[in-house]
């Protein structure tokens, strides 16, 4: 694993006004650095800021602090940093090829070709037979695997992840998490992962911080050498979850 620095946030803070005298602190000076290649689990619970942490790497909020991408500073949104949300904003009027090839569109990229890319984004997420199927058609796994397809389809460097397998029963996050894993080994992209599920980031990130209550900070930081694919029920993966989930219940930090 390459140890360059893809992301590179630093003192990273987020204060909502909620009216003139009234502000919630989201995020309170929270630096890390995020690996070309890896995948890296931001857990914390339910309100802890961060899906607020995400949008600002993504560029979606001004914030104190600063994100630097490849070493320049992360000002907006870019197709370079593509986010998957929990449910995917997908194009009801559109088949499942033209939401997946739907980015290259706006890129102006020809018919022909964009298919092409389109296709094989498709393959990869398995969904290979489908193309001409709308959303209205599909089951929760699949629109969500039409939506990493069409974040894979803009050719991004690093895909930002908003939990997005919260809302999937358990039998088909199992398998979704199992994809994410096959396509990251196939098509080596950098990604962060976002979940309040701390068996779910074991299974697939290489680092996880654990982030305290809102507003957050950084409680904990683990790198996760298990082999992959992760056995769920290993001696050494109980172990981390417990370890985990003891240090996320604590109040002391
Ligand atoms: P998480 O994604 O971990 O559930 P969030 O980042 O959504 O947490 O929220 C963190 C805190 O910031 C919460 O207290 C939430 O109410 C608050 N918050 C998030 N977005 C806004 C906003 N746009 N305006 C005001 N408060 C917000
Ligand atoms: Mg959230």
């Amino acid at each position: 694993m390459s140890k360059e620095v893809l992301l590179d946030v630093r003192h990273l803070t987020q204060q909502f006004h909620l009216t003139k005298k009234i502000k919630v602190k989201a995020v309170d000076d929270v630096s890390f650095q995020i690996h070309k290649g890896e995948i890296f689990g931001l857990v914390g619970e339910s309100g802890s800021g961060k899906s607020t942490l995400l949008n600002m790497l993504a560029g979606l909020e001004p914030s104190d602090g600063t994100v630097f991408h490849n070493g320049k500073t992360v000002e907006m949104p870019e197709p370079s940093r593509a986010m998957v949300y929990q449910t995917m904003a997908l194009f009801p009027w559109m088949t499942v090829m033209d939401n997946v090839a739907f980015s290259q569109k706006v890129k102006k990229i020809p018919k022909k070709e964009r298919a092409q890319i389109a296709q094989k984004f498709i393959d990869l997420v398995g969904l290979t037979g489908f193309e001409k199927s709308f959303p209205i058609q599909l089951s929760g796994g699949m629109k969500q695997r039409v939506g990493i397809a069409r974040a894979y389809c803009s050719d991004p460097d690093v895909l930002l992840m908003d939990e997005p397998f919260g809302h999937l029963d358990a039998q088909t996050r199992y398998m979704m998490q199992e994809s994410i894993e096959e396509i990251w080994e196939k098509e080596k992209r950098t990604v962060v992962f976002v979940t309040n599920n701390i068996e779910e980031a074991l299974y697939l990130a290489d680092r996880i911080i654990l982030l305290s209550d809102c507003p957050s900070q950084i409680r904990a930081e683990y790198k996760i050498d298990l082999p992959r694919p992760r056995d769920l029920v290993s001696p050494e993966f109980m172990r981390l979850r417990k370890e985990i989930t003891e240090r996320m219940n604590s109040a002391v930090y």
